[in-house]
């Protein structure tokens, strides 16, 4: 294959020959954590967060939010819309954990209602700093339309997840523009960028069973996908 026109952490871009706005997006066997810091590559990882994502992506398409998901190729690729990407992370918190328990008063497990949104700077080299909105605009970035396309996502899976049997806790969502300047929903949608807790619970299936050696990712993220398939 040619090289990447873009090499994440798990993912990697490619161009799609004869098709300048598309780009094909691969799913690797490889988790990180602590911004890199710790690696491993568990199998058929990379092909569960590519299906995953492609279902939810399609409800969301559904759904009428715009999404630069066009479909899937093989298991572990998807084919996207090409966008410049905006060098913000988009988080969305239904119930207090990770970063805002660390850096706040909060404790795991208190609910936030209304969700809350906030912003991150996506930057490793810099640690992917929290930002404020007057931030984010002076970065010549406007963070209106990604907070209304973030809260009615929010929405959206919420109701997903409910039927699922999980607590929707938290939830990264990146964003960009394709050629158009039109905003679209980026990026992938799996359990490696959302806290996702049994129902009731704290248990996870979700990339905190890395970050904390609590289990077995691959197990978790398929019961996910499993859930996910046998919607009615
Ligand atoms: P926190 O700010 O608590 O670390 O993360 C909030 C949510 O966003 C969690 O669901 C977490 O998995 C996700 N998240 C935050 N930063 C990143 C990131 O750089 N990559 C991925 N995949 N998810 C992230």
């Amino acid at each position: 294959m040619e090289s990447p026109i873009l090499q994440g952490k798990v993912k990697s871009v490619y161009d799609v020959p004869g098709e300048a706005d598309k780009v094909s997006i691969v799913f690797h066997d490889k988790v990180t954590a602590w911004n890199g810091r710790a690696v491993e590559y568990p199998p058929e990882k990379g092909k569960i967060c590519c299906l995953i994502s492609a279902v939810i992506f399609q409800m969301l398409e559904k759904n009428g939010i715009k999404t630069h998901f066009l479909g899937t190729k093989g298991f572990d690729t998807m084919l996207c819309r090409k966008l410049t990407i905006v060098p913000v992370e988009v988080i969305v918190r239904n119930i207090a954990a990770g970063s805002i328990v660390k850096t706040t008063h909060l404790t795991e497990g208190t609910l936030i209602q209304p969700a809350i949104v906030e912003y991150f700077l996506k930057d490793d080299a810099k640690d992917d700093p929290l930002l404020t909105p007057d931030r984010v605009a002076l970065m010549g970035i406007n963070p209106e339309p990604m907070r209304d396309a973030a809260l009615k996502i929010n929405n959206h899976f919420q109701i997903l997840f409910a039927q699922l049997g999980i607590d929707l806790v938290d939830f990264k969502l990146e964003f960009g523009h394709d050629s158009g300047q039109n905003l679209l929903l980026a990026d992938e949608l799996s359990p490696d960028s959302m806290r996702l807790w049994k129902e009731g619970t704290s248990e996870s299936y979700d990339k905190d069973l890395f970050r904390k050696d609590k289990g077995d990712i691959v197990e978790a993220y398929n019961q996910i996908l499993d859930k996910l398939n046998n919607l009615p």
